[in-house]
């Protein structure tokens, strides 16, 4: 059997199926243009590996129903880790991604790189050990890392609340530790990963807005997450407004959409009103007390959003714009705001089937989104030859 398969073309056919551009037998054949008899020595080879399953569900195909594949989210786990400012949780997922087990361990991010790669790597170890009795291969470690992440590297770069860590190697360290590949991105960018993996799989278009304490945001263009030359884009939150009265931003220059818009910011003017508020989650408190002046804040925040949002959706046209963080629970009275100015501003083909939406995801988006960059980084045409290759060695042993 081993001798009759090849690897060759079988991860272009798994990406059309991970996709979701095709997956059933007919639609590989239309899509690929490959023929009946090429398609189906490829899927030989996927299903041998054990990489794909035939789907319960069917689908109509000319009239007739067609089996369909999917992903085995059975055939491997993927480490997760994802460093807050004071908490780092370290997750096993399957390949859905879905959270089978995980660890929390409180600790400051101004702990420097040694110590939290260390708790890291102790953390994954744990994991693992707790799961000695399973076969499945690890396909690696995501990070998601609170900072600007040069992503080709794998470095933190520039000033951040990870200081210690600019230029190091981050990705060498846990490489040696747990002999695992490693993967590592900013948090908004993993985020907007999962948010349009999970949420919106059929939207190849999205803009996801961060907006909590800080703000930030990241894209999905064409399907895949777009970083820039060198992993800076989306950072709309030092976007800066020209005003005769700009306020100082924690950046240093003056007018940021930051300064105006972010819970720090809100916090600021609410302590100038004689309330008590250091972050967005203090603001979102004062909000669900229902106090005037955090209501306020937080629409006034959306105003000023939206202006940035309106000039995103005028060079991008996305199709949904979703925004998470701490202060979207504060839902429509953040959303008005936006959508007034985008509406407003932009052409009506832009905004014509546009969504503008809150984050359904929780305080999982960071977590499956840095397992979902091993898993995107791992089963990609180009790599999952070798993994393919190793599975059907273990079976043929
Ligand atoms: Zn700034």
């Amino acid at each position: 059997m081993r001798g009759h398969l090849t690897t060759a073309g079988a991860g272009p056919v798994l990406s059309l199926i991970l996709s979701r551009q095709a997956a059933s037998r007919p639609a590989l054949e239309r899509v690929s243009g490959l023929s009946r008899a090429t398609i189906a020595q490829r899927l030989a080879v996927l299903f041998e590996a054990g990489l794909i399953v035939e789907a319960e569900a069917t689908l109509p195909s000319g009239g007739r129903p067609a089996r369909t594949m999917a992903l085995n989210t059975g055939f491997g786990t993927v480490l997760a880790a994802d460093i807050g400012e004071s908490v780092i949780r370290m997750a096993l997922t399957d390949l859905a991604p879905r959270v089978l087990d995980q660890v929390l361990v409180a600790m400051d991010v101004a702990s420097g790189p040694a110590a939290i790669l260390e708790a890291i790597s102790r953390g994954c170890r744990d994991l693992l050990a707790r799961r000695a009795d399973w076969t499945a291969p690890v396909l690696g470690l995501g990070l998601t890392l609170p900072a600007p992440v040069d992503y080709d590297l794998g470095r933190v770069v520039g000033p951040s609340v990870m200081r210690a860590w600019d230029d190091f190697d981050i990705r060498g360290v846990l490489r040696r530790e747990l002999a695992i590949d490693v993967f590592a991105d900013n948090d908004v960018n993993l985020m907007t990963l999962a948010e349009h993996r999970l949420m919106w799989p059929d939207r190849d278009d999205l803009h996801f807005i961060k907006a909590g304490t800080g703000i930030g945001s990241g894209m999905i263009m064409g399907g895949r997450i777009y970083r820039g030359a060198r992993g800076a884009s989306g950072d709309i939150g030092h976007i800066q407004f020209d005003a005769p009265t700009a306020p100082l931003c924690r950046c240093g220059k003056r007018g940021c959409l930051e300064a105006r818009a972010a819970g720090w910011a809100i916090a600021r003017d609410l302590r100038e009103a004689g309330f008590e508020a250091r972050d967005a989650r203090d603001v979102m408190a004062l909000f669900d007390a229902g106090v005037p002046e955090a209501i306020q804040g937080v629409r006034g925040a959306g105003r000023v959003l939206g202006q940035v949002a309106a000039d995103v959706v005028s060079v991008l046209n996305p199709a949904v714009i979703v925004v998470g963080g701490t202060l979207a629970r504060a839902g429509e009275h953040l959303l008005a705001g936006i959508r007034e100015h985008v509406y407003q501003r932009c052409l009506p083909l832009a905004v014509r089937d546009l969504e503008i939406v809150a984050s359904r995801m929780g305080s999982d988006a960071g977590i499956l989104g840095a397992a979902q960059l091993v898993i995107d980084e791992q089963l990609k045409p180009g790599t999952v030859e070798g993994l393919i290759e190793k599975a059907l060695e273990k079976r043929a042993a």
